[in-house]
Formats: structure tokens, sequence, C-alpha cells
């Protein structure tokens, strides 16, 4: 996607001018406050991304009177958007839906004078301050960022899958599991995850079967013995999905022996693809270290070796990955960069009462 130089009005999604004196007054799930962008480019702090630790970074530094610019993404609000009932956040006793509860962190974002820019940082040089980041044909320069690009679940990138993705299929046992109780649910993959997600399964679920294309596990020793072990859990081995089965719901996996090339069918009411996640980090590879997993490294709380660049979020973090402690993470970005910014005199002092 591209987007014409110097100004955002071709922009796809939703852009939002931030306004400190403006109430939070929109519908949830509707833009919040759209105004003609200002072609505001340079900003004591610029945040990439714009899922729950950018958003929480972004509530906090713009609290702290650094007007902060967010690079959000052509993927607005992050992993959240693609799923439907989020019940473990805290504050949302009913539970909450994934794009209304990331419509709300905007729209705290923007109140508070954060300016919200859906696009994609395509480029950027850490070799000198102010940092220079480029997106849709425009250059951002800034005296601090915070890189919260996220993680993405690597999916099996079938058609039946995508279409029932919410509706039976999930990335993530920690936060769908708790739906499956009494159910049968099969998990994808073979290694450390898949292992951890079909024993935090068997939680709640009658029974587990892992589905993996080879003979053996590539999963450490321990974690392979719990799993063969436990009695909910059966392997398919030898096996990989070819399909999803389900109209409005999952009703099953069909699946072909590895070796045999046949093929058959696996009842089941829930599918958990536990192949990996790809951390977003392709554009701060020349800069930022990575870890032998490709997660963006951290030295100390939320620096990186560029003195001026934090972290925050999935993309430093392969093993909460929840919405509750990207935000927190965020947070901590915000309050380091502050005072990194404040201890090189590069921004008013926020006073306490401000965080
Ligand atoms: C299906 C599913 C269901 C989930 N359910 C729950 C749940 O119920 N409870 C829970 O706590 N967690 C849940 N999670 C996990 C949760 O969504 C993540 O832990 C959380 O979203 C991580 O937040 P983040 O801000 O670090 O990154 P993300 O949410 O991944 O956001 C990353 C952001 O970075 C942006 N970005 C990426 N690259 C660039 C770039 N080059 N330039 C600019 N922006 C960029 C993206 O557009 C996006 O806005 C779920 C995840 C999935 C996939």
């Amino acid at each position: 996607m591209t987007q014409g130089m110097g100004g955002f009005g071709s922009l796809k999604s939703l852009q939002i001018i931030g306004d400190a004196e403006q109430p939070l007054a929109a519908p949830v799930g509707q833009p919040v406050a759209v105004a003609p962008d200002e072609g505001r480019t340079e900003a004591k702090v610029i945040i990439v991304g714009s899922g729950p630790a950018g958003l929480t970074a972004a509530i906090y530094a713009a609290r702290a009177n650094l007007a902060p610019i967010v690079l959000g993404g052509y993927e607005a609000g992050g992993q959240l958007m693609i799923t439907s009932e989020v019940e473990n956040f805290p504050g949302f006793p009913e539970g909450i839906q994934g794009p209304e509860l990331m419509d709300r962190m905007r729209a705290q974002a923007a109140r508070f004078g954060a300016l919200l820019v859906d696009v994609d940082v395509e480029r950027v040089d850490f070799s000198a301050r102010p940092f220079r980041l480029w997106a849709a044909g425009v250059e951002y320069t800034a005296q601090s960022v915070i890189v919260a690009s996220g993680a993405s679940a690597i999916w099996l990138d079938i058609e039946s899958e995508t279409r029932l993705r919410g509706r039976g299929v999930s990335a993530c046992a920690t936060c769908d599991g708790f739906f499956f109780r009494d159910r049968k649910v099969i998990v994808v993959g073979g290694g450390d995850s898949a292992l951890e997600e079909a024993l935090f399964l068997t939680n709640f679920a009658s029974e587990v079967v892992m589905v993996h294309r080879r003979d053996q596990f590539r999963g450490s020793r321990i974690m392979q013995g719990r799993a063969l072990a436990h009695p909910k859990i059966r392997v398919a081995w030898n096996s990989q999905v070819v399909e999803v089965l389900g109209d409005q719901k999952v009703t099953g996996v069909r699946l072909r022996d590895t070796v045999t090339g046949d093929e058959r069918d696996e009842p089941a009411d829930g599918v958990f693809v536990a192949i990996g996640h790809r951390p977003n980090t392709g554009v701060f590879r020349d800069w930022l270290e990575v870890d032998p997993k490709g997660y963006l490294t951290v030295h100390g709380e939320t620096a990186t070796r560029v003195d001026g660049v934090f972290v925050a979020g999935d993309v430093r973090d392969h093993r909460y990955r929840q919405a509750v402690t990207a935000a927190g993470d965020g947070c901590r970005a915000a309050i380091d960069a502050e005072r990194w910014l404040a201890e090189h005199e590069l921004a008013e002092r926020a006073t306490a009462s401000a965080w």
C-alpha cells in the first residue's frame, strides 16, 4: 500500500488527531476525533505500533506532555483486532470485544494529545539524533522512539482456517482455552509452544489431539515426556491439517498422512495453531539486537543498545504474549523514555501527577 507524499489525505484507515481539550465523547467503535492532519512530523517521542503496548505508551507519553506521534501501522490496533471476546483484560467483568477494547485505547490516547497515523514504518535511521523514520513517503524525526511493533502468529494459511478464526480457530490457548471446557480440541505443531499449549488446554478440554507433521516432536524432552504421559493428550503423528471443517464454527479437521497421503476427518470443537510467532522487527534489524528467536533484545528494563530507543510488548516478549503484559510494558517504556528525555534535557520534566 502506498501513500501520497507529504499529506495523509489518502490514508486507508482512520487517523486521529489528538486534542487534549476534547472530551472522550465518540461512541465506541467510531472514529474519535477526525480532523485534517496538521502535518506534524517531529516529536519528542515517536511510537511505532498501535497495539496495547503502543497505545498504552501513547497514553502515558501524552499525559507527560510529550505530544507523541504514533505510527500505528496498517494493522492498526494490532492482534486484538482479529479476536472476538477478550475476557481477561482487567476492568471488563463481562468481557469486551477485541476491536472495541482497542477503539477505547485509541480514544484515550487521542484525548490526551497523541497524534495517531496508521502507516507502516518502512525504514529508520538510528545513527544519530534526532532519529529518522520514514512511512508512506513522509520523513518523521524524534528525540526518542518506542518500538511496539508486536508479533504475528504464524498461521497454516488455508482458506478454511482464516474463515473460522474466532469461530473455533485460535492461536492462543491462554486467551481462548477457557471457551473449550469439556470440548475436544486440536493443537497443531510439535515444538515447545505447541506442547505447552496442549498441556494448558488439558485444564479445560475433554481431549487434546496434537497434530504433528513428523514422527517425533521438536520440543524439549521434559515437555515431550509430560505431554506424552498425559491421559488427555493423544498424538496424530505424520499428519498435517489440509482443511478446517465447519460452516459457522469448527466441527473438525481434515488430516493428510504425510507418509501415505491418505486423508481422514478428525472431529473437534476447536483448533489451536501453535506453529510459532513472527516478531515484526524487519525495519529495525540493522540497528537493534535480536535474540535467537528474532525478538528484540532489551538492556535492563525497556532500553535497547541505541540510547533513546525503547521497546515494549510482544516484539520483545515470546513468553507472556498478553494484552495486559504488553500494555504494562508500554507504560514502562513511556516512563523510561520520559525520564531519559528529561535526563538529556530534551523534555520538560513531567509532573509526578501526570503519570
Ligand atoms: C487471535 C488472538 C487472540 C488473542 N486474545 C487475547 C486475549 O483474549 N487476551 C490477551 O490478553 N491477549 C490476547 N491475545 C494476545 C494479544 O493480542 C497480544 O499479546 C497483544 O496484542 C500484544 O500487543 P502489542 O502492542 O505488543 O502488539 P500487537 O497487538 O501485535 O500490535 C503491533 C502493532 O504494531 C504495528 N506494526 C507492525 N509493524 C509496523 C511497522 N513497520 N510500522 C508501524 N507499525 C507497525 C501493527 O500495525 C500493530 O498496530 C490474542 C492474540 C491473538 C492473535
